[in-house]
């Protein structure tokens, strides 16, 4: 299906995994990002002057997927499903112009914006200006030490409407912070959704569900029109809840098993064996000496013959143990 949230189309905010380029001039690092508190507008790091005038009424910009929430009725139930605590921080990944910042800044005891659009930073410090509990923290997600922008928190959890082109990757980023991260209320493609929540044996399952499912539990919440966005993107959306488990089997060879998973699904036609046969130098090495991987299949209990997305996350787990 064609459309403009959707990973893996070239250009625009198809583009799968990229990092968006920055509003303007050069990337923002983290070490530029501007951790700004809106209650004394503390600024921790050179505040740069934004490049164009602070408002909400600029064109949303394609690149950083700006389809922003215009329903009060889908931000009620995000929030809902979320229920903020008074005594929690919360992350919010791309507050745009505000939409769930709004309900997060009036129930919960803190909030951490983080936001890569340098030209909304100015209007969203002016809308939330009489809030302490604001904190934003003006740069790239993806570059972002979750653990260290909520200090002194030690746990937060997280909510965000995300920027489709870039989710994958966010997941991920978010799944590698889990110690300070305890779950995640998301909305993103309905297409990912289903990806993350496939089960063993499914046609959506891929590299996605099983790196989710190792380190979360996932529950989809409820599906989203297009109409709730402005600009309306052409694909649904659903919202999904993520509980990270903060220990798993995999927390020795974190490394290995995500390759080795990556690895079998390299060509999804493929038979687990042949994709194994074929994985990069470094699996090769730990598999050679342990006699090929027909042996480490048998010895797995997995048939070579399946293909990858009929493997569940323990018969990977088995895989990660015998080549660890
Ligand atoms: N939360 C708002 C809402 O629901 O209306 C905006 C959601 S909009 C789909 C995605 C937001 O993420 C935009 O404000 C965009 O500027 C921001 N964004 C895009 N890429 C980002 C990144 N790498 N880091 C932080 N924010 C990003």
């Amino acid at each position: 299906m064609k459309n403009e949230r959707e990973e893996g189309k070239g250009g625009g905010r198809g583009d799968s995994e990229k990092k968006p380029k920055p509003s303007s001039g050069s990337a923002l690092s983290m070490s530029e990002s501007q951790r700004i508190s809106s209650s004394h507008l503390r600024v921790t790091q050179s505040l740069r002057p934004a490049p164009h005038p602070s408002s909400f009424t600029l064109h949303p910009l394609k690149r950083l997927g700006q389809n922003f929430l215009v329903s009060g009725g889908i931000v009620d139930r995000i929030i809902n499903a979320l229920g903020p605590q008074g005594d929690e921080t919360i992350i919010e990944i791309g507050p745009g112009k505000g939409a769930l910042t709004t309900r997060l800044v009036a129930e919960a005891g803190s909030v951490v914006a983080i936001e890569f659009d340098r030209n909304l930073g100015p209007a969203l410090l002016e809308k939330f200006a009489s809030r302490k509990n604001f904190t934003l923290v003006q740069g790239d997600a993806l570059d972002t030490d979750f653990c260290e922008a909520i200090r002194p928190a030690t746990q937060a959890r997280v909510v965000a409407n995300l920027p489709y082109n870039i989710s994958t990757a966010i997941l991920q980023r978010l799944i590698d912070q889990r110690s300070c991260i305890t779950e995640m209320v998301l909305m993103l493609q309905r297409e990912v959704v289903d990806r993350i929540t496939a089960p063993a044996g499914a046609t959506e399952r891929g590299y996605l569900s099983v790196l989710v499912e190792a380190y979360c539990e996932t529950e989809k919440l409820f599906d989203v029109a297009p109409g709730a966005f402005r600009p309306a993107p052409k694909v649904w959306s659903s919202v999904v809840r993520l509980r990270t488990r903060q220990q798993n089997e995999v927390e020795m060879n974190e490394q290995l098993f995500l390759s080795i998973v990556s690895a079998g699904f390299a060509q999804r036609r493929k038979t687990i064996l042949n994709n194994l046969r074929k994985a990069p130098a470094a699996l090769q090495e730990l598999i050679k000496p342990r006699g090929g991987v027909s042996i480490i299949l048998c010895e797995a209990n997995i048939q070579p013959q399946r293909r990858a997305e009929t493997l569940t996350v323990a018969e990977w787990f088995r895989l990660a143990r015998l080549l660890a």
